[in-house]
């Protein structure tokens, strides 16, 4: 039986400072070749942080990427980015408008996006590998469509090239593929409308295991804002019955930093579920006891070889050693419960 409570992060690190400013969407410090060679040397940074740090599953920490979406959209046919417009994202939850490339044409992935990344990551580390592309439904919030005439009918062109992505990782040895849509805590009746069936075509007939992250959001200043106050945390409450009951075999959910209430997790019972037990809002670094205590309740409602502890989103906005922290508080907190588990 394999190692229970597996560790992994969501997905993204932070980028070294001489790749990338250290914001959100930020520039590229490097260009041509020299950019491409300085990706290559922080993916061997972020996969020995995480051999470091002893977690059992690796990704490559995002490093060639600017932005989570942005990074797989880049490489599609009929999305302008000439000329960007401004537009409401998320629902307007954060109230702020966002620049948004235009869908101007049917998509079309001319080439693999991640698949050589993929290769790159394998060849560095023994450990089962995870990739991360952007689910169709958020990334279909995050584009300016001017040509398919309805969030629905983008989202399903863009679960279509999706889905010859996460194939063509998985047939390259790709042990999860994951997909990021924070918009399931958001358009809870799209969700049930059509944001799962979706998600679904998106994974059909994937050779490896296929993930959700459904997270509040990246732990930055406007969606830091919006937790505080915020006082409705019953969306999971929604959307896991409904992934309980398809095809995508693993959840990633925020539990660490927001005000969800853990038991909602029974209701994925029977899935793999990733639990967020590292706060990535803050560059506090937890220790391995409260790591272990926050395990120690998720186990209440998850059966320990369904539980992979792991951050609450992605790490990019935060300082490199706080990350290498948080990754080494996260392992050294799975192994306090593994212990336990192994005298029971
Ligand atoms: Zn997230």
């Amino acid at each position: 039986m394999n190692e229970m409570l597996q560790t992994m992060i969501v997905g993204s690190l932070p980028r070294p400072a001489w790749l990338a400013e250290p914001i959100m969407y930020a520039q590229w410090r490097l260009t041509g070749d020299i950019l491409a060679e300085g990706q290559d040397d922080a993916v061997l940074l972020a996969i020995a942080d995480q051999h470091r740090a002893g977690l059992k599953i690796v990704t490559d920490g995002e490093q060639r990427r600017r932005h989570y979406i942005w990074g797989f959209c880049e490489e599609l046919d009929g999305i302008d980015y000439s000329r960007l417009v401004k537009i409401q994202t998320r629902g307007n939850r954060y109230g702020i408008l966002v620049d948004a490339a235009r869908v101007t044409g049917p998509l079309r992935r001319a080439r693999p996006t991640m698949v050589s990344a993929l290769r790159f990551l394998k060849r560095h580390t023994d450990k089962p590998v995870k990739v991360t592309l952007p689910g169709p439904m958020t990334t279909a919030d995050t584009l300016a469509d001017e040509y398919y005439g309805s969030r629905q009918a983008l989202a399903m062109d863009l679960a279509r090239l999706l889905n010859e992505e996460a194939c063509e990782l998985a047939e390259n040895g790709c042990d999860i593929v994951q997909f990021d849509e924070p918009c399931f805590n958001i358009y809870l009746d799209e969700v049930e409308e059509w944001g799962i069936s979706t998600l679904e075509r998106a994974a059909q007939g994937v050779r490896a295991k296929t993930a959700v992250h459904i997270c509040y959001g990246y732990g930055v200043g406007p969606v830091l804002q919006w937790k505080n106050k915020n006082t409705d945390w019953t969306h999971y409450n929604r959307t896991l019955p409904l992934l309980r009951t398809s095809t995508i075999s693993q959840i990633s959910v925020e539990c660490a930093a927001s005000g969800v209430d853990p038991s909602v997790l029974a209701l994925a019972r029977g899935k793999d579920l990733m639990v967020g037990v590292i706060d990535v809002g803050t560059d506090a670094v937890e220790t391995p006891e409260t790591v272990a205590a926050r395990i120690r309740t998720a186990l209440q409602y998850v059966a320990p070889e369904n539980l992979y502890p792991c951050t609450d989103c992605g790490m990019a906005p935060r300082s490199r050693a706080a990350a290498r922290g948080k990754m080494k508080a996260l392992e050294d907190g799975a192994a306090l419960v593994r212990a336990e588990l192994a005298r029971t």
